[in-house]
């Protein structure tokens, strides 16, 4: 008998439609299966040399605790350490081999800091900034000379990175930044102005640098600055709530000579990079919360079974366990969401920003819940310093904040689906003017957006998912098949009430954003859980209770959303918040 070779298995890879957003399509009522199923494999390479990582920085960290609280209590993280860092390449990890660099796809970088940032959050911070952020724009942007200079520097850590583009006056509206690059006789630039809380700021040696260069190429342009050159220079070390050993200082540019060779990306097209940048480093922040809430986890159940009141290990009580199960569905949740993107920007998919903004809103939040609840589940003894949880409190703060505020980034979801659907629809009406006047491209455009929304409309087409999942997670995935038409439906009757109105209803975005981390998140849920079904078969009960107890919590949100559309108080928020804020103070006192 002949051998059968077998066929290879389609990958994640295969099938992925690299042009298209699976968020964009839920709210067109559509799941986009091919960018959902199978859940991402690891790489060979990476799980090569992740390995290999991971047990260098867990060999070098751990047993580290005391000194970690000692720098988070004198804000300061020695520069022995840092050292260290840079001896055990953490510099490098994104950064081609042929720079010197480790080369690891975004996947391996954020379960890189994952692995960090469950150690501690401040180290995340130093290695994050100076990838994520820091040099990330050389990566995307840079031209080659550009790479061949710095990048073997920012390899081996001999020169520090950090991304400067917060100003006082220009926080969320990064566009109103004042920092300001005039353009000299001989093509050099000179460059003024101030940034604040800078990560890494006081011990950067390289910056990415926005400044406004108005002319009649555009406002913003992109610069690649020495902290060396002369007239930059740096604050104090900020003294924050958390992360508190990791440097956070303003920088200050005044008269700074840069040469033509360091504008970065194309004149006049700065917020384009800035954006790309914070894009695509959102999986590292995710990847950081993971690590996190990992951490935290084993703490409490370790806590839970040692503690005993009443007689009992706490961790008998049911309202300790039910603190312990949702840590561990927020964690899986916003796992499965970040590695999920991750892949999108790995296998070069172009239109990832949505589901980026998406995991970046998921995982922080996650990791507050998480590190409240562990606390909690510690009592009195998780208030006082002598345990780690009130630092993971306070570290996880910033997370909400930085990188994009989740207010603003929760507006970008809703608006970014929502063009897209505005467009649709105005494409849809004249496309159906010109089905009688030019058939051929009238269909055309019929077969997208229209296409989905009539099996929307009638069920006709539409006959459920294709992907063969395991039994018992079919009526889980239903359920975001619903969700998905039900929050299209939401989508259109607001597009079609506000119209171009909608960019100011931010109680509207708001219910259309959540219901979009619940379709994303919920989907990466059931995806990632039908391949540990087969790949983790002693798991499988676990991993269904997760995908069970997400999707049930998820539907309850989803419903809220759904019918806060049509019945809502937000006239009346609206009205309170405008009476207190006129008046200045709460005004009721029961004595
Ligand atoms: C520790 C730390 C490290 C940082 N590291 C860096 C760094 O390395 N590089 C860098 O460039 N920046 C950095 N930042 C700055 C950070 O990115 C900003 O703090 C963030 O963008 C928010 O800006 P802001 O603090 O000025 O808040 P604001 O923009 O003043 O916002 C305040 C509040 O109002 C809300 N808000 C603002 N506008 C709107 C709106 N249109 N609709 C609804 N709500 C709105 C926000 O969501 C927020 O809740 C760092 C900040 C901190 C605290």
């Amino acid at each position: 008998m002949n051998a059968v070779t077998p066929m290879p298995a389609t990958t994640a890879s295969d099938r992925l439609l690299r042009d298209q957003s699976v968020a964009k399509q839920l709210l067109s009522g559509a799941i986009l299966e091919e960018n959902v199923f199978p859940y991402p494999a690891i790489g060979e390479r990476d799980r090569e040399v992740l390995g290999m990582i991971v047990e260098s920085v867990d060999r070098f960290l751990d047993g580290k605790d005391a000194e970690f609280a000692k720098w988070d209590r004198d804000a300061h993280q020695p520069a022995e350490f840092v050292q260290s860092l840079r001896e055990l390449g953490l510099f490098g990890l994104i950064i081609p081999e042929e720079f010197g660099g480790l080369g690891l796809s975004n996947a391996a970088y954020a379960r890189v800091l994952s692995e960090t940032s469950s150690h501690d959050s401040s180290i995340s911070l130093t290695i994050g900034a100076h990838s994520s952020i820091g040099m990330k724009g050389l990566l995307l942007f840079g031209n080659d000379e550009q790479k061949a200079r710095y990048l073997p520097k920012l390899a081996s850590g001999e020169m520090i990175a950090a991304f400067c583009l917060t100003e006082s006056g220009a926080g969320s509206d990064a566009a109103a930044i004042r920092t300001h690059a005039k353009r000299n006789g001989d093509g050099s630039w000179t460059l003024n102005g101030e940034k604040i809380w800078i990560t890494n700021g006081g011990i950067a040696d390289f910056y990415t640098v926005f400044a406004r260069t108005d002319g009649p190429e555009g406002k913003i342009t992109a610069f690649l600055v020495e902290a060396a050159w002369p007239g930059v220079s740096h604050g104090k070390h900020e003294d924050k709530m958390g992360i508190r050993a990791s440097s956070t200082a303003s920088v200050a540019f005044a008269d700074v000579r840069v040469p033509p060779e360091n504008v970065l990306g194309e004149i006049g097209k700065g917020f384009k990079v800035a954006m790309g940048i914070l894009n695509n480093g959102r999986t590292g922040l995710g990847g950081g919360a993971v690590g996190g809430m990992k951490a935290l986890i084993k703490r409490s159940v370790a806590y839970a079974q040692e503690r005993r009141q009443f007689e009992r290990p706490i961790a008998e009580f049911g309202l300790v366990r039910e603190k312990i199960a949702q840590m561990t569905v927020d964690c899986f949740a916003a796992e499965s969401a970040v590695w999920m993107v991750a892949h999108y920007i790995d296998a070069g998919c172009v239109d990832y920003s949505t589901e980026a903004a998406i995991t970046k809103v998921f995982a922080s939040e996650a990791m507050q819940r998480t590190a409240y609840e562990a606390l909690q589940i510690a009592g009195g003894n998780g208030y006082m310093r002598d345990l780690p949880y009130e630092q993971y409190v306070r570290d996880a703060r910033i997370l909400p904040i930085f990188e994009g505020a989740n207010e603003i980034l929760r507006l970008f979801i809703a608006l970014s689906t929502l063009k897209d659907v505005g467009a649709s629809l105005k494409e849809l009406r004249s496309a159906l003017g010109s089905i009688f006047n030019e058939p051929i491209k009238g269909f055309g455009v019929l077969s997208g957006y229209a296409e989905r929304r009539f099996t929307r409309a009638t069920g006709i087409g539409g006959g459920g998912l294709k992907t063969p999942l395991a039994p018992e997670l079919r009526p889980l995935a239903a359920i975001y098949e619903n969700y998905a038409r039900a929050a299209a439906r939401v989508a259109e009757a607001s597009l079609r009430a506000y119209g171009k109105g909608i960019s100011e209803r931010q109680y509207v975005q708001k219910r259309i954003a959540d219901l979009l981390i619940d379709l994303f998140v919920g989907l990466c849920v059931i995806s990632r859980a039908d391949s540990l079904l087969a790949s983790r078969p002693e798991t499988r009960a676990q991993v269904l209770q997760i995908a069970r107890i997400f999707t049930h919590q998820a539907r309850r949100r989803m419903v809220r959303n759904i019918r806060g559309a049509a019945h809502n108080e937000d006239d009346a928020v609206d009205a309170l918040a405008g009476a207190v804020l006129e008046r200045g103070h709460y005004p009721w006192d029961v004595l």
